[in-house]
């Protein structure tokens, strides 16, 4: 059994590129030089200087010893909160960006829901000195305001997206329109482990860094380099890709995959795509996705803004499919506890997102001597309002 992508751009069943024939061009020319320019050394020394120089890697695995007492187990956390613009997201923006300097595109577009993607691409566009344009739903631009400034600070512009639910999903539809309709200067910085080949495959090649790191750095700890478990959150999951990626053929490392439950997997507020999810399309790739019995989109829920997202990547269709990952869903209530014992017991304010990964530890029992590393995706200081409101603090 293969956990990775096959030539034509599958995951078993899941994944492809469903197209509209006025998108071939563009994907078709990704397609055909994404490896080959991956593997330049020249592209590799360029992508790993800037991991270290500008975004601060390796970043730290921690050994949360309070949170580790609590819960009977070893806990490491992968602390890619500790990244330049607070999350794992910039890993992908930083790979994205020298990609589309090689393919000679000197224009970058964007989807962003929150604004966190939008915010790592109008960051690496400014460090390069090229065109941005972030595609932005109208309700999520009067809900993300902070983002949206810093987006503006940075030299993008903030178009907004006026069709639909005016959300994630219209933002991402305006943005495939402008790839159309320019498709010799545009590249298009996906932001997840989502869209049409080789889109889920590259973005989980850059996030990958993330497993690589663990290794090594769990060797210096404790003198091996699998742990028994690695846990991450998923939206879209590009966190989740990178922090299993080195792992997937190695069936004794346990993988977990966190979603966000909502109000309840029952409740019709939810963003638990592998339980309430059914095969579908959706932004050019075959995948589980939450739809109505004929087929339309059905908006998704979670308190946080990252992981409401209607889908899943390819790959964790697949891992969830196959059995290969075990899939948790978390509440609302359940994250936003998690997050603030984090706080408590160890003096990190973690993303609501990743707090959803840290829940699982009131639901699962891990052995005293299990190695459990989890994706600490994010910093919670875009959070502080919702935290605030939630805790009346
Ligand atoms: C965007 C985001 C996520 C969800 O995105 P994935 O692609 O599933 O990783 C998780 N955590 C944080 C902090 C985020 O910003």
């Amino acid at each position: 059994m293969s956990y990775n992508v096959n030539e034509k751009g599958y995951y078993g069943e899941f994944g492809g590129a469903y197209i509209p024939e006025m998108l071939y061009p563009n994907v078709e020319e990704l397609r055909q030089n994404y490896l080959k320019i991956m593997a330049e050394p020249s592209f590799k020394k360029e992508f790993d200087q800037l991991l270290k120089d500008y975004v601060g890697r390796p970043s730290p695995l921690y050994f949360a010893k309070r949170l580790s007492e609590k819960y009977k187990t070893n806990i490491y956390l992968k602390r890619e909160d500790l990244n330049h613009t607070g999350a794992h997201k910039i890993n992908n923006t930083i790979g994205q960006i020298l990609m589309a300097k090689r393919l000679g595109k000197n224009r970058i577009i964007a989807e962003t829901g929150a604004g966190q993607h939008g915010v790592a691409t109008a960051t690496v566009c400014a460090l390069m000195g090229l065109e941005c344009i972030v595609y932005m739903g109208e309700i999520d631009i009067a809900r993300q305001a902070p983002n949206v400034a810093r987006m503006k600070m940075l030299g993008a512009t903030v178009v907004p997206a006026l069709s639909g639910s005016k959300t994630l999903k219209d933002a991402t539809n305006e943005a495939i329109r402008d790839w159309i309709n320019n498709p010799v200067d545009t590249h298009y910085i996906i932001g997840s482990a989502i869209g049409p080949h080789p889109y889920p495959d590259m973005v989980t090649r850059f996030q990958s860094i993330i497993s690589e790191e663990i290794k090594w750095q769990l060797k210096e700890h404790i003198g091996k380099e699998n742990p028994d478990y690695v846990v991450a959150c998923i939206g879209g999951g590009s966190n989740a890709a990178g922090t299993y990626y080195h792992f997937l053929d190695n069936v004794n490392v346990n993988i977990i995959a966190v979603e966000a439950a909502g109000l309840g997997i029952d409740s019709g507020e939810s963003a638990a795509t592998s339980v309430l999810g059914k095969e579908g399309i959706i932004h050019g790739c075959k995948t589980l996705l939450m739809q109505t019995k004929d087929g339309q989109i059905t908006e998704p829920y979670s308190i946080s803004a990252g992981l409401d997202y209607p889908g899943v990547g390819p790959m964790h269709a697949h891992l969830s499919i196959t059995g290969r990952a075990e899939f948790m869903s978390i509440t609302d209530n359940d994250a936003m506890k998690a997050g603030l014992e984090l706080c408590q017991l160890e003096g990190i304010i973690p993303a609501i997102e990743t707090a959803h990964a840290l829940a699982i530890f009131e639901h699962k029992k891990f052995k005293k001597e299990d190695v459990v590393v989890v994706s600490l995706s994010g910093r919670g200081d875009k959070d502080l309002n919702t935290y605030i409101d939630y805790f009346k603090l």
